[in-house]
């Protein structure tokens, strides 16, 4: 069907065409992202509240929704240099298998040992870090791959990492515990006896086996305890976001090479940070109104935040101990089933990106976990890349796309982001060839039973 191939199967860009600064989304929009909040004051966070927790250059930029560009340090540029460009692919044999009229692209971010697109924003995270002189930084991981990508940072910059992986985790998921002792991370079961808050958890909930609210709450605590220590998050924050738009800047100029379009442009959505990378410049053209685009946010319909969240003001963490953000969430209690795309089992979305869709410029969508396996065994088949269950959400959205417009014989340009690889997620994958796989969505009085505990916070200010 799309015998022309005059575009290659691979775009892309040489080291001089690579992205020197990150855009920053929130300078074009017109409504802002609500500001964090403090809980117990309920007052804008500040500079100075947050740089207990926070290395000063990432509140900084946490804090900054004007500044269009930021510069990416050459320290940086060069450890992007030894993955990236991450190549754009064109999925001929996708297309051709589908008997689609629509062109299919996508970039994939899987092509580096954490296997996923978090690495962009560990490296970032972990240069300031060590910029400001500290010796080390503490964060959770629950199904290990953002732990896998600091790891590789840390040990990159000379960082101490203290990892603390969901418990259940630790003990399912030995292989990527491994790759993170192996870069040299302290990677601790939690809840753990390490820490105040992991005592008393154990105390009140012996042979309880963690939650990432746990560890996060862990993690928090190892960092502000600690001189010369600070917390970092992997995804939902503006600042990962805007590391992430690494992702989307690569795109853009691999596309304009050769004159590509995107009509629709589709992410997976967990805490949001590789959508709102990928979607950052398109998104930007969309609110200077240069240019039209159709977004689509693709979540698991057992963690269905965007779709049947509420737009409120929430908690970060099951503990309760980091700021609140306005956000569609389903509540910090919200506990999502033990669905197979665990970087996507998280309650709330980033601000930016809720903000977004509030105004009406993305959409969202949800899928059950077994059709999502499916896509993802199909793409598997024909272009080769054994997908992560997380980026299989975004495969399935771009093959019923494809599809609609084999229907109505429309040659739309379809983008999506292929987030990761699946090879430590065998056991879901096992569980779908055997036919075990079962789907779950929460009913709506499970999640107004965890919308009532949402804070209440009165936003006329
Ligand atoms: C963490 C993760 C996601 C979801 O995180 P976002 O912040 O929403 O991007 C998606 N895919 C993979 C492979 C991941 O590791």
């Amino acid at each position: 069907m799309n015998n022309e191939k005059t575009i290659p199967y691979k775009i892309y860009l040489n080291e001089n065409e690579m992205p020197k600064q990150y855009y920053n989304l929130r300078a074009d929009m017109k409504e802002k992202p609500a500001p964090l909040l403090n809980p117990s004051t309920l007052k804008p966070m500040t500079f100075e509240e947050l740089r207990g927790v926070f290395c000063d250059e990432l509140v900084k930029q946490e804090l900054d929704d004007t500044t269009p560009y930021f510069d990416i340090p050459q320290e940086i540029q060069d450890f992007y240099k030894m993955y990236r460009p991450s190549p754009l692919v064109r999925a001929y044999c996708l297309e051709e298998k589908l008997q689609t009229p629509a062109k299919i692209y996508y970039k994939f971010e899987g092509n580096n040992t954490s296997g996923s697109h978090k690495l962009n924003s560990a490296i970032a995270q972990a240069y300031y870090a060590k910029k400001q002189g500290l010796k080390g930084v503490t964060t959770e991981t629950g199904a290990g791959q953002w732990g896998t990508a600091l790891s590789m940072a840390c040990s990159y910059l000379g960082l101490d990492c203290d990892v603390y992986m969901v418990k259940v985790s630790y003990e399912q998921k030995p292989f990527r515990r491994e790759v993170m002792r192996t870069y040299g991370a302290n990677v601790t079961p939690s809840p753990s006896s390490t820490t105040e808050v992991g005592r008393r958890i154990l105390a009140e909930h012996p042979g309880t086996t963690g939650s990432l609210g746990c560890a996060i709450s862990e993690a928090v605590e190892a960092a502000v305890t600690r001189e010369g220590y600070r917390y970092v998050l992997g995804s939902v924050l503006s600042q990962v976001v805007l590391h992430q738009s690494i992702i989307g800047l690569e795109t853009k100029t691999a596309m304009d090479k050769f004159n590509i379009v995107p009509d629709i442009i589709i992410g997976c959505a967990g805490g949001g940070s590789n959508l709102g990378g990928l979607i950052a410049p398109f998104m930007g053209e969309k609110l200077r109104g240069e240019r039209d685009y159709r977004f689509i946010a693709v979540e698991p319909a057992s963690c269905p935040s965007l779709t049947r969240g509420k737009y409120a003001y929430d908690f970060c963490d099951t503990g309760k101990v980091c700021p609140l953000a306005k956000m569609y969430t389903l509540g910090s209690g919200f506990i999502p089933s033990a669905n197979h795309a665990g970087g996507l089992r998280y309650h709330g979305m980033s601000s930016v990106l809720s903000e977004l869709y509030d105004q009406g410029m993305m959409e969202a969508r949800s899928y059950e976990q077994t059709e999502v396996f499916k896509a993802a065994t199909q793409f598997a088949r024909v272009e080769g890349i054994l997908p992560a269950p997380e980026s299989s959400h975004a495969i399935k959205a771009a093959v019923d796309e494809a599809m609609r417009c084999k229907e109505t014989g429309e040659e739309k340009t379809i983008l999506f982001g292929l987030t990761g690889t699946g090879y430590f997620d065998l056991k879901a994958y096992a569980q779908f060839n055997e036919g075990t796989m079962t789907d779950y969505v929460p009913g709506d009085e499970e999640l107004a039973a965890s919308f009532s505990t949402l804070p209440a916070v009165d936003e006329r200010k």
